[in-house]
């Protein structure tokens, strides 16, 4: 055992990951979840474990040091997990360009990306439509878990492994001078990390809101391919995404491509719309998502941006025929300066730790790691 004590409040990716590295800095933590599994963000994502989205420098470092965690954690906890990388496909000399702008690049960054023109798309992904592609970039750094089994496994990995309890069905209700309340029941702890999501109303409500907070809506739908045991390949996305993610904003044409999104997508970019697909063991597709923002997310999921979604889809993915299983839709905490995540100190003793970038699942347990030892010497 220990001397130091620590309580962790919330089971998703980012509470488990400071948990994990408060474990590793030899603190025995208390870890605290409301619900009696976690049912926030990082069940209802991809699974995409994704540095092609990141820029380079500290966030595409933390996400490869991430996915190099993940690879472990799966092998140590038997969860699911498959290296299968990444294909962004182009369907207009702009986006092909964009690409290929990017290829560059990244090339000049050390990343391992390959550039594949349309014939060559088959050796990468099983659905990509080649007739009227102009060719793709793929990355072999992406990994995809299936959130669902690994946020439910982590917990009991974590718990044998490490001096770490976890407590389901508790919410912490008020923390303050070095203490946690739960059913209350006071508890000490000599470090308490709040990693409560998109939840600021709760704890230390006042102290978030002096923070650019909002947050994230997305609508996410599953499928099943029309052939039993078919495997996609690498991830996939279409063209939308190359206005998406950060990392491709360094493409000379990228403001171009965007205004044409911008002029003859509007529905599209008002509902930030991208579409990606993932796949998981049991050969499921996650499809996705939109983007919309406001501290009261809508609780209605509307028909009509499902529709945009799987529309702009078969434009670049051979899935007319996929069988529709559930749709969801999942928030996460969002800062609105773009900021990868939000880590303060609202009184000595305790620290609010969010990623607010939503890329949890691609940056946590670096980010977690990284946070904790600019605190913890
Ligand atoms: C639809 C969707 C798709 C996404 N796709 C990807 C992807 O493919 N790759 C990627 O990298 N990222 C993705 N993201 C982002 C990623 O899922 C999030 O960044 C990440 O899950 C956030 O983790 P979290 O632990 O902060 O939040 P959550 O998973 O929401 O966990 C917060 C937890 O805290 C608990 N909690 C809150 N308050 C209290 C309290 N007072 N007491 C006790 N417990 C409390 C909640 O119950 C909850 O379980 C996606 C997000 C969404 C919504």
């Amino acid at each position: 055992m220990s001397d130091h004590s620590a309580v962790v409040v919330g089971a998703g990716i980012v509470g488990l990951a400071a948990a994990r590295a408060l474990a590793l800095k030899g603190y025995t933590v208390d870890l605290f979840e409301r619900n009696p599994v976690a049912t926030g963000a990082s069940i209802r994502n991809f699974g995409m474990v994704w540095p092609v989205g990141q820029p380079a420098g500290e966030l595409y470092n933390r996400a490869l040091r991430t996915r190099h965690i993940w690879e472990h954690l799966a092998k140590a906890a038997g969860i699911w997990s498959d290296p299968v990388g990444s294909l962004h496909v182009a369907h207009t000399e702009d986006e092909w360009t964009v690409l290929r702008e990017i290829h560059d690049q990244f090339l000049s960054e050390g990343r391992a990306v390959e550039i594949l023109d349309a014939a060559a798309l088959h050796r990468k992904s099983a659905i990509a439509i080649q007739k009227t592609a102009r060719g793709g970039l793929y990355s072999p750094d992406e990994l995809i878990v299936d959130p669902r089994q690994a946020i439910r496994l982590l917990p009991a990995y974590l718990s044998e492994k490490y001096p770490i309890r976890f407590h389901w069905g508790k919410p912490v209700t008020q923390v303050s001078g070095g203490q946690v309340i739960v059913e209350k029941k006071k508890m000490q702890a000599d470090l308490i990390m709040i990693c409560s999501g998109s939840d600021f109303e709760t704890l230390y409500p006042l102290e978030f809101a002096a923070y650019p907070l909002t947050k994230c809506k997305l609508q996410m739908m599953r499928f099943m391919p029309e052939e039993k045991n078919q495997r996609i390949g690498a991830a996939l996305c279409g063209g939308l995404s190359l206005i998406h993610y950060n990392s491709f904003k360094q493409a000379p044409s990228w403001e171009k491509l965007k205004r044409r999104f911008e002029m003859e997508m509007p529905d599209y970019i008002r509902k930030g719309i991208h579409v990606m697909v993932s796949q998981n063991e049991t050969g499921a597709l996650t499809i996705g998502d939109s983007h919309e923002y406001g501290l009261s997310p809508d609780p209605f999921d509307r028909q009509e941006i499902n529709q945009w979604i799987l529309e702009y889809l078969w434009t670049f993915a051979d899935l007319k025929n996929a069988r529709f299983i559930e749709s969801w839709n999942g928030v996460y905490a969002k800062l609105t300066n773009g900021g990868a995540d939000l880590f303060f100190s609202p009184e000595p003793g305790v620290y609010i730790l969010n990623a607010t970038g939503g890329a949890g699942m691609t940056l946590s347990f670096g980010l977690a790691e990284d946070r904790l030892s600019s605190i913890l010497f």
